[in-house]
C-alpha cells in the first residue's frame, strides 16, 4: 500500500507504515517494521500534540494527519548544499566503494565499515527536522554531512560516520553569544533529542538514533544511525536530494 492511501492506524502493517514510521521518527522514535503498534501510537500523538497543537491526540493517521505531515515537510526544508561531501573528487556523496569492507580490526561491526552509502540516510533528516519545529527560536545549519573516504583520508579521520550515516547539526550564535553559552546550548539540544526522539547519547543500544557525547562534540551536535542493524541500513534508506528525502516510494518490510 503506498504512504497516504488510506488511514494507519493501530493494528495495519504495510510498506507505508514503515514510511511514517521513517517521517517521525524525530518524535520519539520506533523501529522502522511497518508494524503499527502502541510505539507508532505514541509517535503519532507526539506529532498531533506538539506539531499539530491538538489538546486531543487521536494516535490515527487520518487526512488531516497526513497534510500536517506534508506540511512539517515543507516548513523545515533540507539544504543538500550543506550536506554534500567537500573533497571535489567525489559527486557529493561518495562513490559507492568498499561495500562489506572495514578497518582494520572491525570486521563486521558498522562502526568500522568503509562502504560510501549512496547518500545521507532519510531518518536521520527527518529527525532532524524534528529538532528543528521542536526549537523554532534557533536558526540552524549543518557543518557536516557527507564525508567520503577521500575526504577522510586528507583529514586523516579514521570513523566512517559520516559516509552518510550521520550528520553534523549547528547552530547560527546570536551576536554577543560565547563559546561556553554555545556548549550549554549545545548540551540542552541534546538533552532535548534524548526526551523528545529517545535518541541515545553514545552508541550502546541498537536501533537507536545516536549523539556524540559533549567531550567529542562540544559546539555541535552529531546524531547518526550508526546502530541500526543491517535491514535498515540499507541503500533505498539514503537520499541525495530533497526528491528523494520525500519520495513516497514504498520501503520493502
Ligand atoms: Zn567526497
Ligand atoms: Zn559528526
Amino acid at each position: 500500500m503506498a504512504y497516504g492511501d488510506r488511514v494507519l492506524q493501530q493494528g495495519v502493517r504495510g510498506d507505508d507504515v514503515a514510511e511514517l514510521q521513517l517521517r517521525l521518527a524525530g518524535f520519539r522514535g520506533t523501529l522502522l517494521d511497518g508494524d503499527f503498534g502502541p510505539g507508532t501510537a505514541l509517535q503519532v500523538k507526539a506529532f498531533q500534540r506538539d506539531v499539530m497543537r491538538l489538546s486531543q491526540p487521536s494516535g490515527v493517521v487520518d487526512r488531516a494527519t497526513f497534510q500536517a505531515i506534508d506540511a512539517f515537510a515543507d516548513r523545515f526544508p533540507i539544504d543538500f548544499r550543506q550536506l554534500r561531501c567537500p573533497c571535489g573528487v567525489c559527486d557529493g556523496f561518495g562513490q559507492g566503494r568498499f561495500k562489506g569492507l572495514y578497518m582494520p580490526g572491525g570486521k563486521g561491526l558498522e562502526q568500522f565499515h568503509r562502504y560510501e552509502y549512496p547518500g545521507v540516510h532519510r531518518l536521520i533528516l527527518w529527525a532532524a527536522r524534528a529538532l528543528f519545529a521542536y526549537r523554532e527560536d534557533v536558526k540552524f545549519l549543518f557543518s557536516s554531512g557527507y564525508r567520503c573516504a577521500v575526504e577522510n583520508e586528507r583529514k586523516g579521520r579514521t570513523t566512517t560516520n559520516h559516509h552518510g550515516k550521520a550528520v553534523d547539526i549547528d547552530t547560527v550564535l546570536p551576536p554577543g553569544m560565547g563559546k561556553r553559552e554555545d556548549m550549554e546550548r549545545c548540551n540542552a539540544i541534546r538533552g532535548l533529542l534524548v526526551e523528545k526522539a529517545n535518541a541515545q547519547i553514545g552508541w550502546l543500544a541498537r536501533n537507536r538514533k545516536s549523539l556524540e557525547p559533549a567531550d567529542i562534540a562540544p559546539t555541535w551536535v552529531h546524531y547518526d544511525v550508526r546502530e541500526y542493524e543491517p535491514a535498515y541500513l540499507r541503500d533505498e534508506f539514503f537520499c541525495r536530494d530533497l526528491a528523494g528525502l520525500n519520495r513516497r516510494l514504498p520501503i520493502g518490510v
